[in-house]
């Protein structure tokens, strides 16, 4: 187990003769035994960011460190790291119990240890012991990848590592891997990261998460702090679902005027452009609500119920009691305490 430090990293492709900055000036911490999250749109750089960690791809600038050591030029074999991606690529010609084996045997410790280091991730991994002498092919997809969770466990890497190693599962798989996830974190206390396209994803499994734009990281907190005090719009709309509806307007003598149609009492706020946010469960439906609209769809999940609201304003999403029926005229009411403000640049005021 190591603490991780990324500073200042950035790495550029070429596409053609057009520059792709896939990391930018990306600064980040990670302590000894924590899950660090980093969520982002697919081509904001999440793979590219683990790559560079592992030694599988050169930052053009920045340093990796793992406790106090410059990892930089060591080659994967020499960091200490564990990976798993989102398509596990188990070495099809070899068992199970090869697969598993790799690590070890590479190290050339002896058989008996070897058979012990692979009994025991299996068994952390909860692989059938009787799947040992079969091979990839005959295992179903989530085997498959609590397999090559245990080839990455087996060595008991400074560092793990795992790309999107979810998402290529069914619904009903996923949750249960990302419960067992958690669960193994918690046994062996290895410093993660969890690259994941799902925000939901990670704020389950991260203590922190990471949200990365173009190669960048907007914002790191703990799941609450992303939820409740987003430090942009881009964060704002990616954590938490539905995303948050958000309002142009201006701010002048204590109220918020939307450019499209309704205003509300905002204490203490500076004058000027500024964009309003509210979550599905800051507006409801009520008879005599500032703003109105009409009902384009309605999202019943079962538990809760969403309505989609179309008005001068835009779309804004609204938590439902009674749902109502498409087509329908409503009027909905804010919560002016639960108002997230920003400037007209999208950073939270
Ligand atoms: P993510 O994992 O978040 O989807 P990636 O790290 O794979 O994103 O990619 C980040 C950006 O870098 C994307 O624009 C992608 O097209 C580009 N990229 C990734 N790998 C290469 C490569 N080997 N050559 C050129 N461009 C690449
Ligand atoms: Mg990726």
């Amino acid at each position: 187990m190591a603490r991780l430090r990324l500073a200042d990293i950035s790495k550029t492709y070429r596409r053609g003769t057009a520059p792709v900055f896939a990391l930018r000036d990306v600064t980040l911490d990670v302590a000894e035994g924590e899950t660090l999250a980093i969520v982002g749109p697919s081509g904001c750089g999440k793979t590219t960011l683990l790559r560079v960690v592992a030694g599988l791809a050169r930052s053009d600038a920045g340093s990796v460190l793992f406790d106090d050591d410059e990892v930089g030029e060591l080659p994967p074999e020499r960091r200490g790291v564990g990976f798993v991606f989102q398509h596990s690529a188990l070495y099809p010609h070899m068992s199970i119990y090869e697969n598993i084996a790799f690590g070890p045997r590479a190290r050339r410790v002896s058989a008996a240890a070897i058979r012990t280091s692979v009994l025991e991730s299996a068994r952390q991994m909860r692989v059938d012991e009787q799947l040992l002498p079969h091979f990839p092919r005959e295992l179903s997809g989530g085997q498959r990848q609590r397999v090559a969770l245990a080839r990455a466990l087996v060595t008991q890497p400074a560092v793990l590592l795992l790309d999107e190693p979810l998402s290529a599962l069914d619904a009903q798989l996923r949750l249960e891997l990302r419960l067992e996830l958690a669960r193994i974190h918690d046994a062996t206390g290895a410093t993660t990261l969890f690259v994941t396209h799902d925000q939901s994803e990670a704020l389950s499994l991260g203590r922190r998460v990471a949200v990365m734009r173009d190669g960048r990281i907007e914002q790191i907190g703990k799941p609450r702090e992303l939820y409740d005090a987003p430090a942009n719009t881009f964060v704002a709309r990616f954590v938490g679902a539905p995303p948050m509806a958000l309002f142009e307007g201006t701010i002048a003598d204590g109220r918020f005027t939307a450019s499209r149609g309704f205003s509300f009492a905002v204490a203490g706020a500076a004058p000027g452009a500024a964009i309003a946010g509210f979550r599905a469960s800051d507006v409801r439906l009520a008879a005599d609500g500032e703003i109105r609209g009409v009902v384009r769809a309605v999202e019943d999940l079962g538990a809760e119920s969403y309505a989609y609201v179309d008005g001068d304003f835009g779309t804004l999403v609204v938590r439902v009691a009674q749902t109502p029926q498409a087509g329908e005229r409503v009027a909905v009411q804010l919560d002016p305490t639960r108002a997230k403000l920003f400037d007209a640049d999208g950073k939270r005021r």
